[in-house]
């Protein structure tokens, strides 16, 4: 076998993981925590198409849906006709279909049709592909897979210069997806795991069944992921935030809305309560996730980002 550009084989590994697995049995994400959490995000939506001046023809997309947890909840809150969804595991475009079955299903933003945009995305962009370079001390080496290991060839991609030893990831799938809201003048927000200024190093990771793997034992049956480097998107693209989940969603109302429902189903209470602590606790999910919004140059502050 030829080595694989470190990049090619994640996106590889992951389209067949998502095909075949439910991630929501190996990992929790915010929407499948919470109905709060969607029903905010619509919320969120509602209130950036009206400053948009309530356009009639509004698109509102989601990339990487999962279950389609999250669009259900927005919905709830916004019922808006036109609903697309990024997303290419035939598998989960069934179980989105089971909640949304209106949506329209695309493969990649090409294919979205002209008109104001609102997309939506929670831990989309930690899943697509990175490629991976380390420093040697005869320059940078890019990282390859060949036979379920490492392989290292000289790289051809301008990076600082570091000392020996660095790793530096560049997610090239995740720049050149903002970039492409950007050119169309979309409203996007991005919720994921990653630090506020870019960091240096290695923070690919594979979970499987619940755990930690290794990223190149057995394609397709881990999810990998990779930290989201906001601070790159933002100089790339022109962005408000990044803002860390906690102060966020706290803004748009997360502890009341949890109050609200709790009271109206006390069954539930106890169950709401700590998921919306789970989502805010800087140990857990308040601090590492952030959040950040795509939007033209120019646009007034949006919620969550005054
Ligand atoms: N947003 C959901 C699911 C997160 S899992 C939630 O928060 O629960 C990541 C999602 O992104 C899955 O729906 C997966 O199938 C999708 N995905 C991963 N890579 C993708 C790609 N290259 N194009 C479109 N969707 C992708």
């Amino acid at each position: 076998m030829q080595p694989e550009r470190f990049d090619h084989f994640m996106a590889r590994a992951n389209a067949a993981y998502y095909a075949t697995h439910d991630f929501s049995r190996d990992f929790v994400t915010a929407p499948e925590l919470t109905q709060v959490f969607g029903e905010l995000l619509g919320a969120w939506a509602k209130t950036v198409w009206t400053m948009l001046g309530s356009p009639e023809n509004i698109i509102l997309a989601e990339a990487g849906p999962g279950r389609g947890v999250l669009m259900a909840g927005a919905l709830r809150v916004w019922p808006t006709p036109n609903v697309h969804f990024l997303e290419t595991s035939p598998r989960l475009r069934a179980e989105q279909a089971s909640r949304v079955p209106h949506a329209t299903w695309h493969e990649s933003l090409a294919t979205l049709p002209p008109g104001p945009l609102i997309l939506l995305a929670n831990e989309f962009l930690d899943a697509l592909p990175v490629r991976q370079f380390i420093r040697r001390e005869t320059g940078w080496m890019e990282r390859h897979v060949q036979n379920s290991a490492y392989v290292e060839l000289p790289a051809n991609y301008p990076l600082p210069d570091d000392p020996e030893g660095s790793v530096r990831e560049i997610n090239e799938a995740a720049l050149d997806f903002c970039t492409t809201l950007a050119a169309r003048n979309a409203i996007a927000l991005f919720i994921d795991y990653g630090p506020t200024q870019s960091a240096p190093g290695e923070s690919v990771q594979a979970i499987s069944g619940g755990n930690y793997a290794g990223p190149l034992a057995a394609p397709g049956t881990a999810d990998l992921t990779a930290h989201v480097d906001f601070a790159a998107i933002a100089t790339r693209c022109h962005a408000q935030g990044p803002v860390k989940q906690n102060a966020f969603l706290t803004s748009l109302g997360l502890f009341q809305r949890t109050d609200f429902l709790a009271r109206k189903n006390p069954a539930q209470a106890e169950a709401l309560k700590l998921s919306a602590q789970r989502l805010t606790a800087p140990e857990a999910m308040g601090s590492l996730f952030k959040c950040l919004a795509l939007c033209p140059k120019g646009f007034p502050p949006l919620p969550g980002f005054e």
